[in-house]
């Protein structure tokens, strides 16, 4: 199980928050993560997290690329709504090829939160 992992800067204490709270499981998938996230995950718990480039240099975009290519089961994303990114375009885009591959897609943790269960509750 491969997943991704981002969250915009206004958003990446409560990512950490979420991963500690669901390391268990997070801890069976094979993460990864635009870059700062990916730093700070590491850096706040015990996760291994394959670092792509940070969002805005093109981080978005390789996750998208994984998820084109099938190999990403799941992304969390959590994202800020009150600011505007200045890679948003690569944002919608990443956005989209989840709805193109019918990937489970989280922007809140809400939905994080049931993603995961989706996925690990039950062995399934
Ligand atoms: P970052 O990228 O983890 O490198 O900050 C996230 C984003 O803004 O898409």
């Amino acid at each position: 199980m491969r997943l991704a992992l981002i969250a915009h800067d206004e958003k990446k204490d409560d990512l950490i928050e979420f991963a500690r709270a669901h390391e268990e499981w997070l801890s069976e998938a094979e993460l990864m993560a635009t870059g700062t996230t990916g730093k700070r995950l590491m850096e706040a718990t015990d996760l291994d997290v394959e670092r792509k480039a940070s969002g805005p240099l093109g981080g978005d975009m390789q996750i998208g690329g994984e998820i084109a290519d099938g190999d990403c089961e799941g992304l969390i994303f959590l994202r800020d709504p009150l600011t505007a990114q200045p890679h948003e375009p690569d944002v919608s885009a990443l956005l989209r090829i989840c709805d193109v591959h019918d990937t489970p897609l989280a922007t809140n943790e809400a939905s994080a939160t049931f993603l995961l269960e989706g996925l690990f509750a039950d062995d399934r």
